[in-house]
């Protein structure tokens, strides 16, 4: 029996949630779900959006599942936590997000985002199937930022060595559990000599160590083009925090959209799988909410914990409903409500 931690957030992240649960449970791999609430209406009712307790779960199961969480725009909005160090005095952390909160809490380094064209998915690529690996704790996103005089604004880009090599092992480890062959590291040093610079030369000796896998390397700009013209001949890529955000968009783009895109935050103690999508409060409660990337999200975690197999048949049982476009929600081109696009894949899976 694993045990997971289910984050069903705000807007349409209880929707999509239960709709991964049904999947998983339908699978037959056996998940006892520890549901703890987190999210914009909890911080309503209780005062905090990431309660204590939230943490607790995750430091027991490991594994957490977690739907998309609501940041008020333009709101003095902040997510805090205090916690006691060895030496017994209280320290308090301040976050943007409950998301960055999690991801920096937990220290989930290491982001990754497959993007797959499944058929039957309008889009003007096939044949896409890429795992981006983002650099998530350093680099601009940092937010080292200052106002030097009344015109001019600076930021600072941070990349160390030991955050870029434990983040090529990571990459190299995952592909061969996951069984994939090439790396394709992006950068910019030709411009930021030291910085990507540094990035390119720690990640490509780490990649070194592993024969296995062919590592190239491209400039992002030209990285870019290309996988607009011919993103089939991509496997992995490898990228600073700033260059993975961008191009893991473009890439969902290239494969029909966010609504289809999953996402894990990695480090070496936990994971946390969620939705590369917000809480969608414009259709919250609607039964419209398209269920595929949560999904998919729990399919990454099946396959982290061991259950390859039953991955393989909920992404088959996926691949056939979208192939079919009977029972797909309506941004896929369908009727189905987000219950009815997951009982047919359920229905597959039987
Ligand atoms: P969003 O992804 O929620 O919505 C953008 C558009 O895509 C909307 O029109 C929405 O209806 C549509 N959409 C999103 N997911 C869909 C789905 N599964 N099926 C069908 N349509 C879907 O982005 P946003 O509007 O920028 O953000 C809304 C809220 O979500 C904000 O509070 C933001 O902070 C939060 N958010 C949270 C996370 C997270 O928890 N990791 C990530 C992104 C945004």
């Amino acid at each position: 029996m694993h045990q997971v931690t289910l984050i069903p957030g705000d807007g349409i992240g209880p929707e999509v949630t239960a709709a991964a649960r049904d999947v998983v449970d339908a699978s037959g791999v056996k998940v006892q779900w520890d549901v703890q609430l987190a999210g914009l209406k909890v911080g309503e009712e209780t005062g905090t959006p990431l309660p204590e307790r939230v943490f607790a779960s995750i430091e027991r199961t490991r594994i957490a599942l977690k739907g998309p969480t609501g940041t008020p725009f333009g709101e003095a909005y902040r997510v805090e936590r205090t916690t006691k160090g060895a030496d017994g005095r209280s320290e308090t952390r301040v976050y943007p997000s409950v998301a960055i909160a999690l991801r920096k809490e937990l220290k989930l380094f290491a982001n990754v985002r497959p993007s797959k064209s499944y058929p039957g998915v309008a889009s003007r690529f096939s044949g896409v199937d890429i795992v981006l690996f983002r650099e998530n704790s350093e680099d601009l996103y940092l937010g080292l930022e200052r106002m030097v005089d009344a015109d001019t604004a600076e930021a600072l880009k941070i990349i160390t060595r030991g955050a870029t090599q434990r983040m090529a092992k990571f990459s190299a480890d995952y592909m061969r559990r996951t069984g994939r062959k090439r790396v394709t590291i992006g950068h910019k040093s030709n411009v930021l000599k030291l910085t990507d610079g540094l990035f390119l030369k720690a990640a490509g000796e780490v990649l070194a160590g592993y024969p296995d896998i062919t590592t190239d390397s491209r400039v992002i700009d030209a990285l870019c083009m290309e996988l607009v013209l011919k993103p089939e001949t991509f496997d992995c890529l490898l990228l600073p925090n700033l260059y993975g955000d961008i191009v893991s968009d473009l890439l969902a783009g290239t494969v029909g959209g966010l609504g289809l895109a999953p996402g894990a935050n990695l480090g070496n103690e936990y994971a946390m799988f969620e939705a590369v999508h917000g809480t969608a409060p414009d259709i919250a409660g609607k039964d419209i909410a398209n269920p595929v990337s949560m999904i998919l999200s729990s399919v990454m975690m099946l396959r982290y914990i061991g259950e390859a197999a039953a991955a393989d048949r909920i992404e088959a049982a996926l691949s056939q409903v979208l192939a079919e476009k009977r029972d797909v929600t309506r941004d896929l081109g369908g009727d189905a409500g987000t219950k009815r696009m997951t009982q047919a894949i359920v229905e597959k899976l039987k």
